[in-house]
């Protein structure tokens, strides 16, 4: 059987599946985008897909930073939040 690759929730440290995770990257120009392919080329963090990993995590975005190795605006958090949650509720219908 083949190993799905697991990923943790920089938020909760729950480890799941990569899929069943939202996935952050640093992208080479510099922009952090929330990636919903999970496949854009450069460092990425991951979240739940739920409301309150998303909303804690972004809200502070220190260890989603970290993760990434740069700082966030409050611009670009907002932007990330917006698209996060609205994968979110997606994901759960
Ligand atoms: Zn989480």
């Amino acid at each position: 059987m083949k190993k799905k690759p697991q990923r943790s929730c920089v938020c909760c440290r729950t480890t799941r599946d990569k899929s069943e995770l939202l996935r952050v990257v640093a992208m080479a120009d510099g922009s952090i985008v929330y990636d919903p392919t999970g496949k854009a080329p450069g460092r990425g963090s991951y979240l739940c897909k739920n409301a309150e990993c998303i909303k804690s995590e972004l809200k502070k975005a220190a260890r989603l930073s970290k993760g990434l190795r740069r700082a966030i605006s409050d611009e670009e958090i907002e932007n990330l939040a917006k698209e996060m949650l609205a994968a979110a509720e997606k994901a759960e219908q």
